[in-house]
């Protein structure tokens, strides 16, 4: 195979695992931020159980004060009742005594419902911030452990870069160039194998021509759909020819009915 080939293909195994590296650190980052975060969120919501104890407790307190001031004008209509000259001045101090008496029974029924709620927002909050206790210590732990992973990584990842810096001196500046814009251009994959015939970086299938020139390994190859660099690799597993077209696809899913009709027998 073409020298130059070969440098081109080890340089991309190096930057696969350059990105390999990067992802692999993002992503641990971005486990420990979710962890975090899920914390955070805990805490904001026993914080938000405390704030509605403390609004229910408040609306306790102004029921209680409706509920005092209810009895007040109870006190004050049956001394009125003594003073009243006809029935009808009687019959409305007793229905306003009657409508204080039900606003204290419906003030105490709402009291006790509130008090109740409180409790069960206190109890959720609780509960809350002892989960939150626990997780807060868990998730120092892990803050270490990630801190020490992506710091491992970080080392793997500048020997690799290391051996990367080296073997690009040993390749062509144009070919480098070049190497480097389809990294840029193709997500991080500008060499690629080429299997039966198809790209494996676009999937598309190159001219047969092509193909073999691609098989010789004499010169480096683009694919004519995505620009990058092909190489063949033999592979006992894989045909080495092209990828057959549906007709020929055909024929050979029947020849293989046949062979185990053969094998059966
Ligand atoms: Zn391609």
């Amino acid at each position: 195979m073409n020298d130059e080939l070969s440098r081109l293909i080890a340089l991309q195994e190096f930057d696969t695992e350059l990105t390999g590296f990067d992802r692999e650190a993002e992503r641990l980052r971005q486990e420990q931020a979710a962890r975090e975060l899920a914390a955070k969120d805990r805490e904001a919501q026993a914080g938000l159980c405390r704030a509605r104890a403390a609004e229910l407790e408040q609306s306790r307190e102004t029921l209680r004060a409706g509920g005092a001031e209810a009895a007040e004008r109870i006190k004050e209509r049956q001394v009125k009742m003594m003073q009243v000259q006809t029935s009808r001045e009687h019959q409305a101090l007793l229905k306003e005594i009657e409508d204080a008496k039900k606003q204290i029974r419906d003030t105490e029924e709402q009291m006790l419902q509130a008090e109740e709620d409180a409790e069960a927002e206190l109890k959720r909050a609780a509960e809350l911030e002892q989960l939150c206790k626990g997780e807060l210590k868990l998730l120092a732990e892990e803050a270490k452990k990630t801190e020490e992973a992506v710091r491992q990584i970080a080392a793997r990842r500048a020997e690799v870069e290391a051996s990367r810096s080296q073997l690009a001196k040993e390749i062509s500046a144009a070919q480098l160039k070049r190497y480097d814009k389809l990294l840029v251009k193709r997500k991080g994959l500008a060499v690629v194998r080429i299997i039966a015939g198809v790209c494996q970086g676009c999937f598309m299938t190159v001219p047969p021509q092509q193909f073999n020139l691609v098989r010789k390994g004499g010169e480096i190859c683009s694919c004519p759909a995505c620009q990058r660099i092909l190489y063949y690799k033999a592979d006992p597993n894989q045909p080495e020819t092209m990828a057959p077209v549906r007709s020929q696809l055909e024929d050979l899913y029947e020849a293989e009915e046949d062979d185990e009709d053969e094998l059966t027998e």
